[in-house]
């Protein structure tokens, strides 16, 4: 039967290759809508191919060319926020993917599922963010959440009838990043080019540079916590330079099943979008024998503080880990533009969150106030660094 799906974020690096997918599995899914922030060729170009009800893009200055560029069509074009909102918000599509980046694809989440619908959840900010209260709404409407980060589909896949109450402990797997094997005493002097310089996946600038602090890892224990219910002390991250293991279960009898596969999106996009069922698709072959060997290591939380940064907040629970996440947000976003070092991503993250004011189990109000709060403490707290 063919599934209709919505995308949050279809220009990006996630939303590009869940259209592969699409395209792949013609006759399977039909698109229902469609949407960008700025990109607005783009989102004309993939409107055009897949023939979406509606799109929506964010800036409301790409407005123009998106209304220009569908002109001789009948698919409605909505601007803004709103626009992005209401798409969030709609009840008639089988699953809504959200591969939207940061923080702003919270408020997309929580509406979806409020809505009932199933959601195929890229952005993993949001459950950072709103955890405790997108599982409160989910027990409400009874829509679900699948994982599309390979780490959390590889558990998910590994849990597959199985009992959680089984597990001992999950082990998330990493590459470990571009700068595993640089001395830290060099870390001061990293340029973005060299961030961006990702050894395994192709992913857009945000996560790239948070793969490179190993703060996305940091944001997977924490989305591993909601997603599967595990406490903090029961998981664990090992880096695997080889992205073949995308994570493994350990169960309380000390059997270990883990998922394996070329690190390619698409495979958990696809699954994320066709569970419970599974379809043919060629995308990368995978030979064990030309893989020269699996290597696993700790961790450096010296070189990487944000690994630490993320448990601690997750200890805290309530606003804490929202705090981390505005926080990292804004200063990815200003090392991105040059006006910070790459130091100072973990540094400014590790004030927000003993600097925020706590809330114990905010509300949604309470998280969108709390993301302006991001914005202008990391605006401040570069402001001072430039005047020491
Ligand atoms: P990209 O930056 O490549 O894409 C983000 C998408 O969201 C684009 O369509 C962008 O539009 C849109 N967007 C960005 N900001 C806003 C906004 N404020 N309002 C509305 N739309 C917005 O990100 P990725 O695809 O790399 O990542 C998406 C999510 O998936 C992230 O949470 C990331 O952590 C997660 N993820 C990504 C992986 C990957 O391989 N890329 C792997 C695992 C998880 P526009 O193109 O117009 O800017
Ligand atoms: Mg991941």
């Amino acid at each position: 039967m063919e599934r209709s799906v919505g995308i949050l974020g279809s220009t990006g690096s996630i939303g590009v290759n869940a259209l592969k997918v699409i395209e792949r599995h013609n006759g399977h899914f039909s698109v229902k809508y469609l949407s960008a922030h700025s990109n607005a060729e783009k989102l004309v170009e993939q409107a055009l191919d897949f023939q979406p009800e509606v799109v929506a893009i964010a800036d409301e200055n790409s407005a123009k060319t998106i209304s220009e560029g569908l002109a001789q069509t009948s698919i409605k074009v909505l601007t803004g926020r709103e626009g992005l909102l209401e798409l969030a918000s709609r009840n008639d599509v089988d699953i809504c993917l959200n591969a939207l980046v940061g923080s702003a694809g919270m408020e997309p989440t929580v509406r979806a599922l409020e809505a009932g619908v199933d959601l195929a959840l890229s952005n993993k900010e949001s459950l950072v963010m709103a955890g405790g209260l997108i599982r409160r709404i989910m027990d409400e409407t009874g829509a679900s959440l699948f994982p599309v980060d390979s780490e959390h589909s590889a558990i998910w896949q590994c849990l597959l009838g199985e009992e959680v109450s089984n597990v001992r402990r999950l082990i998330l797997t990493g590459s470990g990043g571009p700068f595993r094997t640089k001395p830290m005493n060099e870390f001061y002097d990293i340029t973005v080019d060299e961030a961006l310089n990702h050894p395994k996946w192709e992913m857009g600038k945000k996560i790239t540079i948070d793969s490179a602090t190993l703060m996305n890892k940091g944001l997977e224990v924490i989305e591993a916590h909601w997603l599967f219910g595990l406490n903090k002390e029961q998981i664990d991250i090992v880096i695997h330079p080889q992205s073949i293991i995308h994570s493994m279960v350990e169960f309380i009898d000390g059997s270990v099943k883990g998922q394996m596969g070329q690190p390619d999106m698409k495979i958990p996009i696809q699954f994320a979008l066709t569970y419970p069922d599974r379809l043919e698709a060629e995308w990368e072959d995978f030979d064990p024998v030309n893989i020269s060997g699996l290597t696993f290591e700790k961790p450096d939380r010296e070189k990487f503080p944000s690994i630490s940064l993320a448990y601690e907040a997750l200890s805290r629970g309530g606003t804490a880990t929202a705090a981390l996440n505005v926080a990292n947000d804004n200063s990815v976003r200003l090392f991105l533009d040059g006006k910070i070092g790459f130091t100072q991503i973990a540094e400014i993250n590790e004030a927000a969150l003993s600097e925020h004011k706590w809330i114990a189990d905010p509300d949604l109000k309470d998280l969108l106030e709390l993301e302006q709060w991001g914005k202008s403490f990391v605006e401040l707290e570069m402001k001072e660094s430039l005047t020491v």
